[in-house]
């Protein structure tokens, strides 16, 4: 599975802004942008280059396969889905990457970044619907329940994620049984029920060019 594995730090600062890629770390002051918000490299704190509507258009998909960890090819292929289906292309892309089950697994609260999410994933640490998913990518449809599996229940990594889940915050989209270590994807979220500082009508006017 190709991913991108540099210094994620780095796209943070790339992007002007959070993008919380790395769970707990985000929220500390070890945060690498809090310190340094400027872009990265040698000429990083004196670039002020004004963006052409061509740039603006593709900091803003740069940031959205950042945010979910998807590389160009894949993005390509959720936004060709996203312009087939009823209803607005845009809204449409990001409900596609929110019905991933790595960000899901990541919205549950059951790991502290979708980059771990993936890992867990991949090492087979979560059912769908009673069975084993070790696709990231894996896309959820409504009602899908997502479960850690039961040999899995004593991680530590999953209980560190878990012990920051504050029960008043989970989205209305998703149901979580925080004892049963099981959680549902209710239906596909509404854009206001999205949260990413995103303007996904950018990444479509890119693309449609
Ligand atoms: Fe971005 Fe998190 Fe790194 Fe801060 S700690 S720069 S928010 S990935």
């Amino acid at each position: 599975m190709a991913r991108n594995t540099g210094p994620v730090c780095k796209l943070c600062r790339r992007e002007g802004e959070k993008l919380f890629l790395k769970g707990a770390r985000c929220f500390s002051a070890k945060c690498s942008f809090d310190k340094r918000s400027y872009i990265p490299g040698q000429h990083g704190v004196s670039q002020r280059t004004k963006l052409s509507e061509y740039g603006i258009q593709l900091r803003e998909k740069q940031k959205v396969k950042r945010i979910y960890g998807v590389l160009e090819s894949q993005f390509r292929n959720y936004y060709d889905r996203a312009t087939r289906k009823k209803g607005i292309s845009g809204e449409n892309l990001l409900k596609l990457l929110e019905s991933r089950l790595d960000n899901v697994v990541y919205r549950l609260g059951f790991a502290p970044s979708r980059n771990s999410a993936r890992q867990l994933i991949l090492h087979r640490h979560f059912t769908v619907n009673g069975r084993v998913v070790n696709v990231p990518s894996y896309l959820l449809r409504p009602n899908d329940v997502i479960e850690v599996r039961e040999k899995s229940r004593k991680l530590g990594a999953i209980h560190d994620a878990m012990k920051r889940i504050k029960d008043d915050t989970m989205l209305p989209w998703l149901n979580l049984d925080k004892a049963k270590m099981q959680g549902v994807y209710l239906d596909s979220p509404l854009r206001q029920d999205i949260p990413v500082n995103v303007q996904e009508n950018l990444i479509i006017e890119l693309y449609s060019k």
